[in-house]
């Protein structure tokens, strides 16, 4: 089973409009027209039209940090999957541990808006990952476990082939400390066993599982190479130009 590598940039809150429009154009370049990979840039949502006129007609995809999961009205501030479809968005990434941390996402959270984004035809990007404390505590496994069976809650086969689950254990996000290959390794087997226990085996083999973590040019090919590794979720790396074509150059 081939899976098409798809290496994300996640810029998270950062940039501004020129900034942005103008990373937008160096990954542009960098990628060229025929790239072996799948690459997608992540703006703030109030960056989205700006970028995908950058992006547009080139093989570089765009996507969102997070949605609302409800249709339109009366929720002040939300972003929804129709209004990011419509300014030209075809990932969305969910559940990230920074939403999951600081604005209190659950599970349960993450799969109403896991739905919502298929409703809407966005490849859903679904984060899970543990903390130092529970790794520490050999809580890997159950940790996972619990996101990955809540997270996807509802989620039938044929859907399932299409989404994208990103491994991001928590203390190696923004902290310079990447997981081993190994140990990601791992963590992206154990995963797969989870999803093939949810979708059958077939199904499982065509899932991609993103790594995240301190991604840069210099580990990025290692990574990449595992067999479970089907792509990287980048934050700081993903700010330049010259670190993310080196990632991009690696997958
Ligand atoms: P990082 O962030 O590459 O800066 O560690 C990854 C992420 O949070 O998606």
């Amino acid at each position: 089973m081939t899976r098409q590598t798809v290496i994300a940039g996640n810029w998270k809150m950062n940039m501004r409009c020129d900034s942005a429009v103008a990373l937008a154009k160096g990954v542009v370049a960098a990628v060229g027209d025929h790239p072996s990979v799948q690459v997608v840039l992540c703006p703030p949502s109030v960056y989205l039209t700006e970028v995908n006129d950058a992006v547009a007609g080139t093989p570089v995809e765009l996507g969102a940090q997070n949605l609302y999961a409800d249709g339109d009205g009366a929720f002040t501030g939300e972003v929804n999957a129709a209004m990011l479809t419509d300014v030209g968005c075809h990932y969305v990434i969910l559940g990230h541990s920074e939403r999951r941390t600081l604005m209190g996402e659950t599970d349960s959270d993450v799969s109403k808006k896991l739905h919502a984004a298929l409703a809407g035809h966005l490849v859903p990007i679904v984060c899970v990952g543990e903390s130092l404390e529970q790794r520490e505590a050999n809580e890997t496994e159950k940790v996972i476990e619990r996101q990955i069976n809540g997270s996807l809650a509802g989620l039938d086969e044929v859907r399932a082939a299409g989404i994208v689950i990103a491994y991001e254990p928590i203390w190696a996000i923004g902290t310079g400390r990447t997981a081993s290959p190994e140990q990601a390794e791992e963590v992206h087997a154990f995963i797969r066993k989870e999803l093939g226990k949810m979708f059958g085996e077939d199904v499982a083999a065509q899932i991609r599982i993103q790594y995240g973590g301190s991604v840069k040019p210099g580990n990025a090919k290692e990574l990449l190479s595992q067999p479970n590794i089907d792509g990287a979720l980048v934050g700081g790396a993903s700010l330049k130009v010259e670190d993310f074509a080196g990632i991009i150059a690696a997958g």
